[in-house]
C-alpha cells in the first residue's frame, strides 16, 4: 500500500514522535493500512506501527476528521452494519454496498458474476444473529462516552 500512501508507515511514526498529529489524521496512510502488520512484524524497534494505525484512525473518526479515502470509510461502516445485523461478517454484502455507495458497483458486476457462478459467493446469513453483538457494541459505546475525555 505505501505506493499510495501520502506518509509512509515510517514518517507517520516519526510525524507522532514529532507533534505532528494534524499531519498524520489528515493522511491517507492510516486509511489505506489494511492491518497486514508486516510493519509491526519486521520493526527493529519493536514498534507497532499497525496497532498505531488503527489508533490514529479511531482518533481521526472521534475527531471528525473526514476519512482520506472515502472507500474505507463506507467500508468499515458497513462492516459494523453487517455486525449489528448477523453478529458476522457477510464479505460479498459488505463489498456489493461499499460499490454501491461509492458508485462502482456496475463496474464490478461482471466479476461479481464471475465470482458466483464458480460459486464463490456464498447467500448472505438471515440477519438474525447481531444480538450479542449489538450488546457489545452498546457497552463499548457507553464505556466509551464514559471515559475521561483527553
Ligand atoms: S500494517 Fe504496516 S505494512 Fe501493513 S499496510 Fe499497514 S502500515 Fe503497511
Amino acid at each position: 500500500m505505501v505506493a499510495k500512501m501520502d506518509l509512509h508507515p515510517a514518517q507517520v511514526m516519526h510525524s507522532i514522535r514529532l507533534g505532528r498529529e494534524e499531519a498524520v489524521l489528515n493522511s491517507n496512510s492510516i486509511w489505506l493500512c489494511i492491518g497486514c502488520e508486516t510493519c509491526s512484524a519486521r520493526c527493529p524497534q519493536q514498534v507497532e506501527p499497525a496497532a498505531v494505525m488503527t489508533a490514529a484512525r479511531l482518533l481521526a473518526w472521534q475527531k471528525g476528521i473526514q476519512p482520506k479515502v472515502k472507500e474505507i470509510s463506507i467500508y468499515y461502516k458497513g462492516f459494523v452494519s453487517n455486525m449489528r445485523l448477523n453478529g458476522k461478517i457477510h464479505d460479498a454484502s459488505i463489498a456489493g454496498i461499499t460499490q454501491l455507495r461509492t458508485g462502482q458497483l456496475m463496474g464490478n458486476l461482471p466479476l461479481a458474476w464471475k465470482l458466483f457462478t464458480k460459486g464463490r459467493l456464498k447467500s448472505p446469513p438471515l440477519p438474525l444473529g447481531g444480538g450479542r453483538f449489538r450488546r457489545i457494541y452498546k457497552r463499548a459505546l457507553a464505556v466509551e462516552k464514559s471515559a475521561p475525555k483527553k
